[in-house]
């Protein structure tokens, strides 16, 4: 599944998103439709479909996901009060989007399970 989504057409800004955090190899912007007061999907700029597809070499860049979470928590004032990262897989996992995002979620007290 390497076909292009909606995340490449954002990163390419030929769709336009509320982008909140950009470097050469990741972006995050806001969710369209948020689940919780902040919703921020943060994506590799190179496309993986699903985590299935994450191999040794993207190591580095999936970590770099989460450095940047951290970042935007600290930089947008929720990183004390806490927030949950959410990274869908498949049909079961509630993956709609098949380019991997990790989903940035806080502003409120979330419960668990999350089913
Ligand atoms: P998934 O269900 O794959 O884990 O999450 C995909 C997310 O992408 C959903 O929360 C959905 O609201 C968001 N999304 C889908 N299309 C767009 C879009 O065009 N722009 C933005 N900003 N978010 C989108």
């Amino acid at each position: 599944m390497s076909s292009e989504t909606i995340f490449d057409k954002i990163i390419n800004g030929e769709v336009p998103a509320d982008i909140v955090y950009e470097d050469d190899i990741s972006i995050a912007f806001k969710d369209v439709n948020p689940q919780a007061p902040i919703h921020i999907l943060i994506i590799p700029k190179k496309p993986i479909a699903t985590i299935n597809d994450i191999t040794e070499d993207d190591r580095e860049l999936v970590g770099h996901l989460y450095v940047v979470a951290g970042r935007i928590a600290v930089q947008h004032g929720f990183a004390k009060d806490g927030y949950r990262t959410v990274m869908n897989c498949n049909q079961d996992g509630g993956q709609s989007v098949f380019h991997i995002h990790l989903h940035l979620l806080a502003g409120t007290t979330m419960g668990w399970p999350p089913f």
